[in-house]
């Protein structure tokens, strides 16, 4: 026996646009509010409070009708404090339709307890994810079910490979799968004790969840200085060839593979690593990123065997000898003309040349990556685009903006200051600091030809048969 209390939500909350932002909204504030409390544990479907009669609340406001416990006798220590305030942020959120009661005051809740079990079961099935709508995007200005990312992969422990992430549900292209806040940002420091003890008082502003967080990562570098192991295993850096470098509780679990389904990227405006669908992943694959830097099968192995310890068993590494040769061809290719493609002797004296790499080598990438080569394709745009800028053409420079900023979305969101940076050239090209050094290919921005097929039209952006 014993006393219980808390709240009932009356009438229950719809699975419509408004309710879910609000349910979501809610569930930020809660989880916000206990973010350094051990005992508020993140479930994949619901928040558990591990005090008293360990009282839930799901992520799908739908199904939620009760949220209480005994808060009398000697499984209810230390339980009132939740019930307290839970039921009153939650008043603030839904005002009266959250009907508080205590049985000490001889008050009951709105429901029976049967109808009350059967809601709870219902947490642990989750409905599919209700895609949301433009309105909806467009009302709240969000993505509503982005605020949950863990609508979207769980953290499983998979054979040889330790922890994962593991999608739950089908992943759209360019979906944002996770936005991070690194644990701490760090510079490799030398001499390695100077390293170890910077970021030993890195670790004492972090909470204890975090602390646990940060040790629990793999630690490729056993020995007299796990910290900087444990940095020097996981730590992404801060955008491409930055000296800063962060950790993150959840990114730094995702695997590598060297023909990866999602993308990273440091959104610099949001002090967030990103990562991003680059392809359709299916519910129940893996979420995988490279931590490779390009390169033949050999050259990536060797690498990755250093860097993190392991040896790559992926696919694309365990390929037929004849297949992995093809493929570490086009990968020692891809390598060698991304390098020459950006060589401003060759764009300014020899144009033409440039621009006839840049196709082969998008030709390349679709053929390795078959269609996600992400930010590869980015930046391959992004560098044909400057050849025709330095020389005046203004049409095809804008087309080629375009391109860039279809893949740049794709693979860090429209938030991502590279993404708008290339967003502005495509509306105004002639604001990138090139145009006039050449007017060799001068044309303007109306010269883009209307009425061609896909092939006839690809003739004329890469400047084919002139
Ligand atoms: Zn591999």
């Amino acid at each position: 026996m014993g006393i219980d209390a808390g709240f009932d939500m009356v009438p229950r909350l719809s699975n419509g646009a408004v309710d879910r932002h609000n349910w979501q909204s809610f569930i930020k504030l809660i989880r916000e509010h206990y973010q350094n409390d051990d005992l508020v544990e993140v479930k994949p479907n619901y928040l558990e409070f591990k005090a008293g009669e360990h009282p839930l609340l799901p992520f799908e406001g739908h199904k939620f009708l009760r949220f209480s416990s005994k808060t009398s006798g000697s499984h209810a220590k230390g339980v009132e404090e939740y019930i307290y305030t839970v039921t009153r942020v939650a008043q603030a959120s839904f005002g009266s339709r959250v009907r508080y009661w205590n049985e000490a005051c001889d008050e009951y809740g709105f429901y029976s307890w049967p109808e009350v079990h059967e809601s709870f079961e219902s947490y642990e099935q989750r409905d599919e994810p209700v895609i949301p709508t433009t309105i909806a995007q467009f009302v709240f200005g969000c993505d509503p079910l982005a605020e949950l990312n863990l609508d979207l992969f769980e953290i499983k422990s998979l054979p040889d490979k330790g922890r994962a992430l593991v999608a739950r549900f089908n992943i759209a292209k360019g979906k944002r799968i996770l936005c991070e806040k690194p644990l701490f940002t760090t510079e490799n420091l030398s001499p390695i004790t100077l390293m170890e003890s910077n970021i030993a008082t890195k670790l004492k502003t972090l909470s204890k969840t975090e602390q646990r967080q940060f040790l629990s990562l793999h630690n490729n570098f056993p020995g007299k200085h796990p910290f900087s192991g444990i940095v020097k295993t996981n730590a992404l850096p801060c955008g491409p060839g930055a000296v800063t470098s962060g950790v993150y509780p959840t990114i730094c679990l995702i695997n590598h593979r060297c023909l990866p389904n999602a993308h990273n990227n440091w959104n610099s405006d949001l002090q967030r690593e990103t990562i991003h669908a680059i392809q359709y992943i299916r519910a129940g694959d893996e979420i995988t990123i490279p931590y490779d830097q390009g390169g033949s099968s050999s050259s990536r192995r060797t690498y990755l065997q250093n860097a993190f310890g392991f040896d790559c068993t992926c696919t694309l590494c365990s390929l037929s000898p004849p297949e992995l040769e093809s493929s570490d061809a086009r990968r020692v290719q891809i390598q060698l003309l991304d390098d020459s493609i950006g060589n401003p002797d060759r764009v300014l004296n020899k144009p033409s040349d440039s621009l006839a790499d840049g196709h082969r080598l998008l030709q390349l990438l679709d053929e390795e990556y078959q269609g996600s080569a992400g930010a590869l394709n980015a930046k391959l745009y992004y560098d044909v685009f400057q050849i025709c800028i330095t020389h005046g053409d203004l049409a095809r420079a804008s087309v080629f903006a375009e391109r860039g900023y279809k893949a740049r979305v794709v693979c860090e969101g429209e938030d991502s200051p590279e993404t708008r940076k290339v967003k502005e050239l495509m509306g105004k090209p002639e604001g990138h600091g090139n145009f006039g050094v050449s007017m060799r290919w001068k044309i303007t921005k109306k010269m883009v030809p209307k009425g061609l097929d896909d092939v006839e039209f690809d003739k004329w952006l890469w400047r084919q048969g002139r």
